[in-house]
């Protein structure tokens, strides 16, 4: 069992397959030229499948593939298939891009439910922030995981004055089409541009919808990120995932893998530990993944705390978002 000094136990890994991506979405990108890892630095398709191994071993059930983009890896499906393999619960985020090219793949893996990210129902608007023309290719691959039962979860992160005018646009969607609608707080990271001004409070959400709906809170699991609503007669759900107004570190139990193969044990978390290299050397690194969670800070990576609107985005030491994966 994998657990740290507030007794949380960890059982959930992240692992991200590349910080490579074929969108370049505004926020999650760094602003200045960004050079993508070189491939001899990340985790070879067996590396992951041993450091999965390691992790499910000791306790870990639940495994999210991301990235950059999981499915720009030429070694996805291998992965994909390599992973569901072991006991361990897993799904992935994505894009959405790929997903036609990987659908043989998700069936034969039985992936049951895979995160899309989505900002806008708008496809002027999809190619303003990804800066690439896929927004007609992404929605039919949601219609397509859809088709085939595998369950939808869309990723929305809510920028005020750029997209939160569209909330009751995503809420209506779910009247007759069975997805889960994710808001997310547009966090901070290295070279994204955030604002305190820019976010959209779980509190502007709520009141947002209220305007036109009346909605039920639904019970939230145990180590549920996400707060979850439902609208009667809705064939989908709405969630609202708050970390920057009221984060859920009490209950945290995820760790994150990057793609060059170093452990995290917080989005914001300062430290990292490396887990490739003495793989690569042969040594044990269960001990390292126990030091590295036991070292965990209690809430934020010890970066902030308090009201998001006193954050000063400079102080904060982090690799970008495309480097973490989410
Ligand atoms: N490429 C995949 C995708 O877009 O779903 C997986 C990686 S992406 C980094 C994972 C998630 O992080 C996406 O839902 C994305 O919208 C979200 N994300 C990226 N930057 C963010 C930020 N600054 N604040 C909140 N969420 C962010
Ligand atoms: Fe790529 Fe996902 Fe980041 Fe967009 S959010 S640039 S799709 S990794």
């Amino acid at each position: 069992m994998i657990k740290d000094s507030f007794d949380r136990v960890h059982n959930y890994l992240r692992i991200s397959l590349t910080d490579n991506c074929n969108l370049r979405c505004f926020y999650c990108m760094p602003e200045e030229d960004y050079e993508f890892t070189q491939a001899s630095k990340l985790m070879h398709a067996a590396e992951i499948s041993s450091l999965a191994e390691i992790f499910a071993g000791a306790g870990v059930n639940k495994i999210r593939l991301t990235g950059g983009e999981p499915l720009v890896r030429k070694d996805a499906a291998q992965i994909i298939l390599s992973l569901s393999k072991l006991p361990v619960d897993l799904s992935f985020t994505t894009n959405g891009v790929r997903i036609h090219d990987f659908i043989d793949v998700l069936l034969e893996a039985k992936i049951k439910s895979i995160n899309i990210s989505l900002d806008t129902l708008d496809a002027d608007k999809f190619r303003i922030i990804t800066r690439r023309d896929l927004f007609q290719q992404v929605r039919n691959n949601i219609d397509l995981l859809l088709e085939h039962q595998i369950k939808v979860k869309i990723n929305v992160v809510l920028m005020k004055e750029f997209n939160d005018h569209e909330i009751l646009d995503f809420i209506a969607w779910t009247k007759e089409v069975p997805v889960e609608v994710r808001f997310i707080e547009f966090m901070p990271f290295e070279g994204n541009r955030w604002t305190s001004n820019q976010v959209v409070s779980l509190e502007d959400i709520l009141a947002r919808v209220q305007t036109k709906y009346t909605f039920t809170s639904m019970e939230a699991g145990q180590n549920d990120t996400a707060k979850h609503y439902q609208i009667a007669g809705h064939a989908g759900t709405f969630a609202i995932i708050s970390t920057m107004t009221e984060p859920f570190c009490g209950t945290c139990n995820r760790m994150r893998l990057t793609a060059d193969g170093k452990l995290k044990n917080c989005l914001f978390s300062i430290t990292e530990t490396d887990l490739l290299s003495p793989l690569r050397r042969g040594e044990d690194v269960l001990p390292l993944i126990q030091e590295c969670i036991a070292g965990k800070a209690e809430a934020l990576g010890g970066q902030f705390s308090g009201l998001f609107k006193n954050i000063n985005p400079d102080t904060i030491h982090n690799r970008s978002m495309i480097t973490i994966g989410g």
